[in-house]
């Protein structure tokens, strides 16, 4: 997968290769052929998927991708906010504006893991996370924390079984939702790092798992949305902790307070300076003090 090294090593080999002249031509055209007879086979490959089952295939295909899309929107646009009010009473879509950039990085690199740094930044200079908070939680979160996979690999093996039409029973939901969660901790935060775990799942339902090459197809697009949902239940994570630590921070200073005031017993107030000034002397004698309201006067 080191593309850019190959496509470095193209084209230095094409340089070196025109260099030859003549000799050169010969592989030139070797490469050229080869290249050609690879769009045959491609060309014939989608014709044969055309011929079987073309319409339903795409149509089925459309609505897997609508259903993941659909399910991301629900998942980042309500349930994670909501999780996120519900813990903290703070307004969570303050809270998403601030990671807007992460989120438009997600979307372009596909990987979770390409988004962490831009995503520590965001959370800790938009949206107020501690350091020591961000640099726990979001790397752990890039890692394990994937609910856009686990819910995209859902949908794709009820796709799988349905395209297959195989029943699924109760247990088989069961062992899809246990299964996609934990696939989806073993999924890299890379680029279509999801797709090599769904297999874990379409063997324990027993589905083919070279159907997964369909699924490989369009996962260009559902991945997108994938990744943008890891980053942002991360980020939520780092936001729930540091509301919860500031929080407990509050709380954890009350009581000293409390502590203070019951502990300390409360002095009469201190005399003026007035009351044992001797160069001052009451308009009553020694003994009466001032009325309220009289003034004393200096003698
Ligand atoms: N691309 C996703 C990510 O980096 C992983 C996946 O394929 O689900 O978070």
């Amino acid at each position: 997968m080191n593309i850019l090294g190959l496509v470095v090593f193209a084209i230095i080999f094409g340089v070196a290769l025109r260099k030859l002249g003549p000799e050169g031509e010969l592989l030139i055209n070797f490469f050229n052929s080869f290249n050609d007879a690879t769009m045959v086979l491609v060309s014939w490959i989608m014709c044969k998927i055309m011929e079987t089952n073309s319409v339903l295939l795409f149509t089925s295909l459309g609505k897997y991708i609508l259903c993941c899309l659909l399910g991301h929107a629900i998942h980042g646009l309500l349930v994670l906010p909501l999780i996120y009010f519900f813990f903290t009473r703070k307004n969570p879509y303050r809270f998403l504006w601030g990671i807007v950039t992460p989120l438009a990085t997600a979307f372009g690199t596909s990987s979770s893991s390409a988004t962490l740094p831009l995503m520590m930044k965001s959370v800790e200079e938009n949206n107020g996370v501690a350091k020591h908070i961000s640099r726990f939680i979001l790397p752990i979160g890039a890692t394990v924390n994937m609910d856009g996979a686990a819910l995209f690999q859902c949908v794709a093996a009820v796709f799988i079984a349905q395209l297959n039409q195989q029943p699924l029973d109760w247990v088989k939901i069961i062992t899809i939702l246990i299964t996609a969660t934990a696939s989806s901790v073993g999924a890299a935060g890379i680029p279509m790092g999801g797709v090599l775990t769904l297999a874990i799942i379409l063997e324990a339902i027993s589905l083919p798992v070279k159907d997964i090459s369909l699924i490989l197809a369009i996962d260009w697009l559902v991945d997108r949305f994938c990744t943008i949902i890891n980053v942002e239940g991360d980020a939520f994570g780092a936001g729930l902790l540091q509301s919860y630590v500031e929080r407990s921070k509050l709380q954890s200073s009350e009581p000293q307070l409390i502590q203070v005031k019951s502990e300390v017993p409360l002095d009469p107030l201190p005399a003026t300076p007035e009351e044992g000034n001797p160069l001052l002397k009451s308009r009553h004698g020694p003994a009466g003090g001032a009325a309220p309201g009289e003034k004393e006067s200096v003698m």
